[in-house]
């Protein structure tokens, strides 16, 4: 993988764009492919964004989201697209199967494929150029970057500012999380200025709940949590039928780990969800413990130090079983 400063010059010269991140995108892997598409736009090149599947509710207010071509939905008309393509973009995931079924079409296309991202471990010799950086808060950063050191930052109008914005505040938990270095304050002051009302984002993604959705999260966190203080962990399991039953639909999960670490003196928290196809892990750690190696080495999973995903083909109450029989191994480092 080439540095990406090799590649900018490709930019001046239109080309057919395909622009796509990690299957059920977060504000992330949206807000970058989103913000990258309007400023790619203004070059005069032909762009898509292409989603490996669908993605949450809360994310339908971003500027051009209505033409963002679900794969999953439109498998057909994607695979044309992406064999058309001259350059594919790679945003918000580094391991081409975190694109599901696009995993194929993406190894299969033989053009330039550029990848920005923020997470452990790449996959380099799936990309011809690229950046990679896990000490970025997040891909939005990296895309306001790759802009601005393009020569563009002139090119970052109201719709890149939404875009970029919406990862760079949920990556960073609204600003909390350690990764929110002086330059994300730095890039959000300049967005500021070009007139972006942040109140307005902050309310779209977490003020458009349905109440069914406050009702699951109640309901879980008193019938589906364990603590297990011995070890400094509390742990979710929701099952298929809990997510019926409320009627629960993509996205509407998410956040519901972060709770596990309001709790004092928790360093560790896990949940799994039984998906249709998969029981989907998610780890959350505060400190020194990486979750990025015990996602990779127990539950087939990777991400970031302090969050990370994983999946299974056993039972909710198998993987449970697994998860808790691995404690005592690191009882130690969740000391
Ligand atoms: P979440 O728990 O919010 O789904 O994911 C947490 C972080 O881990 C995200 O940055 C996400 O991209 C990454 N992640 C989630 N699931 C997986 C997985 O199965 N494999 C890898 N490599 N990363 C994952
Ligand atoms: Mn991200």
């Amino acid at each position: 993988m080439q540095s990406v400063n090799n590649f900018f010059p490709l930019l001046s010269s239109p080309s057919n764009i395909v622009v796509t991140c990690h299957q059920k995108p977060d504000g992330d892997a949206m807000g970058s492919t989103l913000g990258l598409y309007h400023f790619l736009v203004q070059l005069g090149h032909n762009v898509t964004v292409i989603s490996p599947t669908n993605w949450a509710d809360f994310l339908n207010w971003m500027p051009g989201v209505d033409k963002v071509l679900n794969y999953d939905a439109n498998k057909q008309k994607a695979q044309g697209i992406i064999s058309e393509a001259n350059i594919i973009f790679c945003l918000d995931f580094n391991i081409l199967h975190r694109t599901k079924n696009m995993e194929q079409p993406l190894t299969d296309a033989k053009c330039i494929k550029v990848l920005i991202d923020h997470h452990q471990q790449p996959q380099v010799e799936a990309f011809d150029y690229g950046i990679s950086l896990t000490t970025k808060s997040s891909t939005c950063e990296m895309v306001y970057d790759f802009i601005v050191e393009s020569g563009n930052k002139d090119k970052i109008n109201l719709d890149v500012a939404k875009c970029l914005y919406t990862g760079v505040m949920t990556d960073t938990g609204s600003f909390r999380f350690p990764s929110t270095t002086a330059s994300v304050h730095y890039m959000v002051a300049h967005l500021k200025e070009l007139g972006l009302e942040h109140s307005e984002i902050h309310s779209n993604i977490f003020d458009t709940s349905l109440e069914n959705r406050l009702r699951f999260t109640g309901f879980t966190l008193l019938n589906r949590m364990e603590v297990l203080y011995e070890y400094n962990t509390a742990v979710m399991y929701i099952y298929s039928q809990d997510l019926k039953r409320f009627n629960i639909k993509t996205g509407d999960t998410e956040g519901l780990v972060n709770y596990l670490l309001t709790i004092l003196g928790i360093k560790f928290g896990a949940i799994v969800i039984d998906r249709d196809e998969e029981r989907k892990w998610s780890f959350r750690s505060k400190g020194d413990f990486d979750v990025n190696t015990f996602a990779r080495k127990h539950f087939e999973g990777g991400g970031h130090f302090n969050a990370a995903g994983g999946r299974s083909d056993a039972t909710v109450d198998e993987t449970m079983n697994k998860f808790k029989q691995l404690l005592p191994t690191y009882k130690q480092e969740l000391h």
